[in-house]
């Protein structure tokens, strides 16, 4: 009886509708940047940001390479102010530069998938996770995305054990140079057609170990990135949004 009654107390956790979902305010999304930020303000911002996601002048924020600390927000109230939209993932790396006064969402460009994508992994899509330097932080959270809450299993969307059964590669962590040749042999062993996403800011740009010599970040120039999900780490929702947005369901 006590279970049941603990059951009852937890309410309904499964969501019903992922595509719908929203994330409450305190949660650090997609930001929006003034129009009326000054040079100086803008300069601030620069020196401030640990990872060299603000350029200054002309001024924009790369959320490829931010860590979403909060920190700019927090100096320039008002000017950089970031919304509770978790849909952060695309297919195209200029989608994640931000201007002024441009409050456009981000997504997938339809024009930049691959054909074979939508044709082989609409309904089904098994993915092998490397961690290649990662701090946990985003693995967790695609452990979360397999979890009661968000099921993505319901769309045929699974990781699996063996690149032999994946259908595709899902990289976190920066690519340390230890990770570097493990992450091209279980690319190669994934059968074609596959496709590579790569979570989190430091799997985009190296976050914060950006200009570490620890890195090796050869591998991802002579391979397709299909998607790219930025967050530090981000939400589940935007993992499995934007997977849903890449096989067009
Ligand atoms: S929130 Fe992003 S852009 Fe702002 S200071 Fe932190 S890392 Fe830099």
């Amino acid at each position: 009886m006590k279970e049941i009654s603990i059951y009852r107390k937890h309410g309904r956790q499964f969501i019903k509708d992922l595509r719908k979902a929203e994330i409450a305010t305190p949660f650090r999304g997609r930001p929006v940047i003034g129009m009326d930020i000054t040079k100086n303000e803008a300069e601030q911002a620069a020196l401030l940001c640990p990872c060299g996601a603000i350029q200054p002048s002309p001024f924009c924020l790369d959320l490829g390479k931010c860590e979403f600390c909060g920190e700019c927000e927090f100096i320039l109230p008002g000017k950089i102010t970031f919304t509770n939209d978790h849909r952060l993932a695309t297919n195209t790396r200029e989608q994640l530069i931000l201007e002024p006064g441009k409050d456009r969402r981000i997504g997938v460009d339809p024009d930049k998938i691959r054909k074979e994508i939508r044709s082989f992994f609409r309904h089904s899509l098994k993915l092998r996770q490397v961690s290649a330097g990662g701090d946990n932080a985003a693995e967790m959270e695609l452990n979360a995305c397999g979890n009661v809450n968000f099921d993505m299993g319901r769309y045929g969307i699974e990781f699996v054990a063996s690149p032999r059964h994946a259908d595709g590669l899902v990289i976190t962590g920066p690519i340390t140079r230890n990770m570097a040749d493990a992450l091209h042999i279980c690319y190669e062993a994934i059968p074609d057609p596959k496709i590579v996403i790569l979570v989190g800011t430091a799997a985009i740009s190296g976050g914060i170990f950006h200009d570490s010599p620890a890195l090796d970040r050869s591998f991802l120039e002579n391979i397709p990135i299909d998607l790219m999900i930025p967050g530090n780490p981000p939400h589940p929702l935007t993992f499995i949004n934007g997977i849903l947005d890449l096989t067009g369901r």
